[in-house]
């Protein structure tokens, strides 16, 4: 660890909500079984604004550590590590995503669930993220990245990525049959649409306006369709188009009521899968309907070792692509506000360096 500094730059705040600082803090250790990552790019996801502005703050199960480094979708190359990892060499490719730490012995572990660990390291959450040039995480989770991959391009993989293959894994849906993606002009939704079509899946994208059309169909969907046009009549139009509802539907939109219209447009046995977090927002499935056309509703996060190289793969083969804008750790503060603004179009990755 000859070339590691002692201090190096990073994005801290001191308490929900607080003044973001760009500022030297000390190059963290690694502890016995982790890797130390120069974080080279790291990609601002939306789910790092919610932290810092205590959006979840009523539903989280943890309390964000405090002072924090925020940011879950770092990419680099390991430069140093603890005495008992095995496996992993200085110049290693990887990278820090959401849960960069899982016991690996626990229920949800054991049964290869491992974003469900019972006691996980949460970048940007629970312990500092990539939002700072040098940063910590387990080496038995970490990912694995190929030299084939930009650094700056994976970057959004690592969280964005994995969560939208996931999603559409947990769908059990076949080669051949409907998918409808909510939110589908969005970061999570752009990848989605991606992904499904590399899986097989025809693809329903829902968004609004005639640029996120265009951007939607240029990565693989086959019909569009703007809510703002379309209002309730989306529901028959969707069945009309999949001979009776599509066989799953995975939710990246925050309205209560895009998931209430998904109850009504999934086909009979159908699986609704939610990914999107909108603070306080509920589901609402009318009962007989749930019931009597035998339908499943259920949540996909993040994903699991496995999922994370698989999704990593398809972006490696170049089958999917990142659509973002490069910028610098040290402005994160005005990307947050322009997220706030909506200005943001596909993502913002950091480089760390500036
Ligand atoms: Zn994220
Ligand atoms: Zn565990």
């Amino acid at each position: 660890m000859s070339d590691v500094p002692k201090t190096q730059k990073a994005v801290v705040f001191e308490e929900v909500n607080g003044p973001l600082m760009y500022k030297d803090i000390p190059v963290p250790t690694p502890a016995k079984d982790e890797l130390l990552v120069k974080v080279q790019y790291s990609g601002v996801c939306h789910s790092d604004l919610s932290i810092w502005k205590g959006d979840w703050a009523q539903q989280l199960r943890f309390s964000p550590k405090m002072p924090l480094v925020g940011g879950h979708e770092g990419a680099g190359e390991v430069v140093g590590m603890g005495d008992q990892v095995t496996g992993w060499q200085v110049g290693d490719r990887t990278g820090v995503k959401f849960i960069s730490g899982s016991c690996l012995t626990c229920e949800h572990c054991s049964a290869g669930w491992d974003q469900h660990c019972v006691a996980p390291g949460v970048s940007g959450l629970l312990k500092d993220g990539s939002f700072q040039q040098y940063a910590c995480v387990k080496a038995a989770t970490a990912p694995r990245i190929p030299d084939s991959c930009d650094l700056a391009g994976v970057a959004p993989v690592l969280c964005a990525g994995i969560t939208a293959y996931t999603a559409l894994k947990n769908s059990g849906l076949k080669a051949g049959e409907w998918v409808v993606i909510t939110g589908a002009g969005g970061g999570l939704g752009s990848y989605a649409v991606q992904y499904a079509k590399c899986m097989g899946f025809r693809v329903i994208a829902i968004d609004t306006g005639d640029d996120k059309e265009t951007h939607t169909k240029e990565l693989g969907a086959e019909v569009f369709i703007d809510f703002a046009k379309s209002g309730a009549g989306m529901i028959a139009e969707i069945h009309k188009l999949t001979g009776g509802g599509a066989h799953a539907v995975v939710n990246f939109a925050v309205q209560d009521a895009a998931v209430e219209a998904a109850t009504l447009y999934v086909r009979t046995r159908g699986t609704l899968v939610l990914c999107a977090l909108p603070p306080n927002g509920t589901v609402k499935s009318h009962i007989l309907n749930h019931v009597g056309r035998g339908l499943t509703i259920k949540g996909s996060y993040v994903g699991n070792k496995l999922d994370t190289q698989e999704a990593i793969d398809f972006y490696a083969r170049g089958l999917v692509k990142t659509k973002y804008r490069l910028g610098e750790l040290s402005k994160l503060e005005e990307y947050y506000q322009q997220m706030l603004d909506g200005k943001i179009v596909g993502r913002v990755v950091v480089d760390n360096s500036k």
